[in-house]
């Protein structure tokens, strides 16, 4: 069996310091660990964001990062939100670019991919600053190759629809931080052991919102529904892309709110679909809804076809099969 997602890495990293007034040139180190002091401010106050993105191996041979500029901005953003020190969005192009081209023969071909995980935390040993910014930093660019997602065919997920909690505080939603993900730990744990479920489509107030860690999209027929951008939740660029080739596609694209009922009455019909979207799979089905102990098939159970369509056009460029017409990939070597 392959290693699972995100547990082997490539033996380097890029990585640079913030010491309080300047970043330290950027230096490839091993990456199997870093040094701390334990009164790092990360370590108990979650002062730390990242990303993740992918670099794709091109049939001949080229390595191209797609929409590494979309997750630079995120970092950036997700830095100035948590009030971390400011990243130099050039430093980090620069070491993201340098970490995949150290790699780059090693990039595994389509549906593989090298996946690409920068990371910023406040370094500071200072446990008194609960309540206070951390004044020094880390940045480094961990990567990690990656096989096919769905090497053992397409899984119809169950999603336990949660409309009694939260993923984590709304205004933490579009920040892309480790807290985020402690916080969603207990519903999606609960939810596994209590009703199987393999994620928890979190849906505040009945609004219908994302999972721990993807977006959700809803289908129906040449329509595609999915909630509009606020500061609750996080903000994919992979949703950002599928909306843009469902757009050229000739889709009718709908950003805004949408209510459990809606979603029920919605899934009842034969041709919906239900999808979650993420840099991981791009697109992966969902096939039932748990809620309030019922459960309810999504249309006919079965991958829906426009979602195949979608990710096909996606992981079409991202492969070097179709034309980068939005010019997303960065070439790496
Ligand atoms: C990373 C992430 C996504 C998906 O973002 P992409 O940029 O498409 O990978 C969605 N929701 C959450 C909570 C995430 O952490």
């Amino acid at each position: 069996m392959a290693a699972a997602f995100g547990t082997v890495f490539m033996p380097e990293m890029a990585i640079s310091w913030f010491d309080g007034s300047r970043w330290s040139p950027s230096e490839m180190v091993q990456s199997n660990s870093i040094s701390l002091h334990p009164g790092a401010h990360v370590l108990h106050y979650s002062s730390t964001c990242f990303e993740g993105l992918k670099a794709f191996r091109h049939d001949d041979g080229s390595v191209h990062l797609f929409r590494m500029d979309k997750n630079i901005a995120r970092l950036a953003q997700s830095s100035r939100l948590l009030y971390l020190p400011e990243l130099s969005e050039e430093m980090v192009s620069d070491m993201i670019k340098e970490t995949v081209a150290r790699f780059a023969d090693e990039v595994p071909s389509p549906p593989g991919s090298l996946y690409v995980r920068p990371t910023h935390f406040g370094t500071e040993a200072a446990i008194g600053k609960a309540a206070v910014a951390s004044s020094e930093s880390c940045f480094f660019v961990l990567t990690s190759p990656v096989g096919d997602y769905f090497a053992g065919g397409d899984k119809m997920l169950r999603l336990l629809l949660e409309d009694n909690g939260m993923r984590c505080a709304p205004h933490m939603g579009m920040i892309k931080s480790g807290g985020n993900y402690a916080s969603a730990l207990g519903p999606i744990s609960r939810a596994r052991d209590d009703v199987q479920a393999d994620q928890v489509l979190f849906c505040p107030n009945g609004d219908v919102q994302e999972t721990g860690a993807a977006n959700f999209i809803l289908i129906d027929g040449n329509e595609i529904i999915t909630k509009a951008l606020d500061e609750s939740f996080l903000h994919g660029v992979t949703r950002d892309s599928l909306l843009i080739l469902a757009k050229d596609m000739g889709m009718t694209i709908s950003e805004r709110d949408i209510s459990v009922t809606e979603l029920l009455e919605r899934a009842a019909k034969p041709g919906c679909e239900a999808a979650l979207s993420g840099t991981a799979a791009v697109l992966a089905p969902v096939g039932t809804f748990i809620y309030q102990g019922k459960e309810y098939t999504v249309g006919d159970g079965q991958v829906g076809q426009t979602m195949l369509k979608l990710r096909t056009a996606l992981n079409d460029i991202q492969w070097g099969k179709a034309e980068d017409t939005h010019g997303w990939l960065t070439r790496v070597k």
